[in-house]
């Protein structure tokens, strides 16, 4: 294998071509990355950059500057075709290669009807937040939220540090409710209610209000309110949308590789031979779940996947089968003063137990658990203990033995 190239210049990508270049690959490594900055870090965009704690200089992510590679950024990749082994790109020109990495990510969906609004906003990309920092500097005042996952939480909890008004909107019955269940996520609620937030659940978006629409679409259109199902209209100065994502997978149609809410992989994380998938993209088979298809949307998952990615791919190229990816998911989310952290890969119908502190005092670590077995850790401000559950997870501790253990 003489040339790779790796599509998609952020973490998964970075490590990938970390670990391919530690792994001996000494040929031609390209990455290309639709973003003109170089890589960097996502999850201090809703935290610190949005704060205005921190610049996109000093989040630039490491392997940017220490990996041999040719860069072929704010340009993207628009096919791939794998009988000739070539790469389109958006500037017409094509990249020859022998292996491929995959490595795009995921885009935030959009809500429709906001399309022409200089004031709503999507949080992924560094242009995101300038965006939104932007407004707040321009003197707005109250921002309503549109969803409460990850990226609505942190948002509500940075623009109150911020000194703004917030209002969440979230039509499940909790926030964070797929990822921790509706019990924890009632003690999210809590927390952010107690930081001045007018937490609105189990209610939608039925349509927007704005100003400047029969002026000509884009900058002159704005958005001072959002209708919610009730009837209610919540007055606003901004809107952050944080609905999830979607795959980047649009410019792989009819490359032959298995689309399917992401790039499918088998559980080496081989989409088809010479091309492997990591990150926010990929979904395999995970062996720790019994071979369960799933896509994990964390910022360590992305590193430990590029990783195994890469060796893959360095594997296939000797001749050798690949190790299987068996991972157990884990991700933080700092809001306010507390930090949550989750190892596992929780349903929102499973078990949980309380197995240490309390709710009122929001520090606190509890146990899910499905069928006989730990599914799950989250811990809010008690780090120690995830650690130790993680360990127990990935040998597939059961339910009994980990509450006596834990004397619940
Ligand atoms: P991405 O980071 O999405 O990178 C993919 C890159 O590929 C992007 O640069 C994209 O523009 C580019 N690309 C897309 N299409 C093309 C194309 N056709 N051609 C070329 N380039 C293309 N996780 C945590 O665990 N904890 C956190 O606290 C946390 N905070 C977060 C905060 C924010 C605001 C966001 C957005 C995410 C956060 N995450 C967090 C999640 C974590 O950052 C992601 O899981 C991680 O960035 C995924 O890395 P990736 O390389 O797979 O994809
Ligand atoms: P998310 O965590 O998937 O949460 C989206 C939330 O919006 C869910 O509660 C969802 O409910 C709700 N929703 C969906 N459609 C809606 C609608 N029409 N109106 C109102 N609410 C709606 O996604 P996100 O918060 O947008 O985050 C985007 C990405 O960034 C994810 O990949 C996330 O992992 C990542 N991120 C991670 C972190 C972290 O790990 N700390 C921090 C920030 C961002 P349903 O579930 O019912 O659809």
């Amino acid at each position: 294998m003489e040339r790779i190239v790796v599509v998609g210049a952020s973490l998964a990508g970075l490590h990938a071509a970390e670990a391919l270049r530690a792994g001996g690959f000494d040929g031609s490594l390209t990455i290309v990355g639709d973003e003109r900055p170089l890589p960097y870090d996502r999850p201090p965009l809703s935290k610190q950059v949005l704060a205005g704690t921190q610049q996109l200089a000093e989040i630039v992510l490491r392997q940017s500057s220490t990996i041999d590679v040719n860069w072929e950024r704010g340009v993207a990749a628009t096919g791939l075709d794998l009988s000739n082994r070539e790469l389109q790109l958006a500037d017409s020109r094509s990249l020859g290669f022998d292996g491929i990495v995959i490595a795009v990510g995921a885009a935030p969906r959009r809500l429709p009807g906001t399309e022409t609004y200089a004031n709503v906003c999507e949080l992924r990309t560094d242009e995101d937040v300038r965006r939104l920092r932007a407004l707040v500097e321009a003197g707005a005042r109250h921002v309503t939220v549109v969803g409460a996952g990850f990226i609505g939480c942190e948002v509500a909890a940075t623009c109150r540090g911020l000194g703004l008004d917030v209002t969440i909107v979230e039509p499940l019955p909790a926030p964070l409710a797929r990822v921790l269940g509706t019990e924890v996520g009632h003690v999210v609620a809590g927390l952010h209610v107690e930081h001045g937030v007018e937490v609105r659940l189990g209610i939608g978006v039925s349509s927007f209000e704005g100003e400047g629409e029969g002026e000509g679409e884009g900058e002159g259109s704005r958005c001072t309110g959002v209708r919610l199902s009730d009837g209610s209209l919540v007055e606003t100065d901004v809107v952050v949308v944080g609905i999830g994502v979607i795959p980047n997978t649009g410019w792989l149609e009819g490359s032959g590789l298995t689309l399917d809410d992401g790039v499918v992989c088998d559980e080496t994380t081989l989409a088809a031979p010479g091309v492997v998938a990591a990150g926010d993209v990929a979904r395999w088979p995970n062996p720790t779940y019994g071979g369960e298809l799933m896509r994990v949307e964390h910022w360590e998952h992305a590193i430990n996947m590029g990783t195994h990615a890469a060796r893959r791919l360095l594997a296939e190229a000797r001749g050798e089968p690949g190790e299987p990816f068996a991972a157990v998911p884990w991700f933080w989310s700092d809001q306010y003063d507390r930090k949550l952290q989750l190892a596992g890969r929780v349903r929102p119908d499973d078990e949980v137990a309380l197995v240490a502190g309390s709710y009122a005092e929001r520090r606190f670590c509890v146990l899910y658990g499905r069928e006989g077995r730990v599914t799950g850790v989250l811990a809010m401000n008690m780090p120690a203990k995830v650690v130790r559950y993680r360990r127990a997870l990935a040998d597939g501790v059961a339910w009994a033995d980990a509450l006596a253990d834990a004397g619940a």
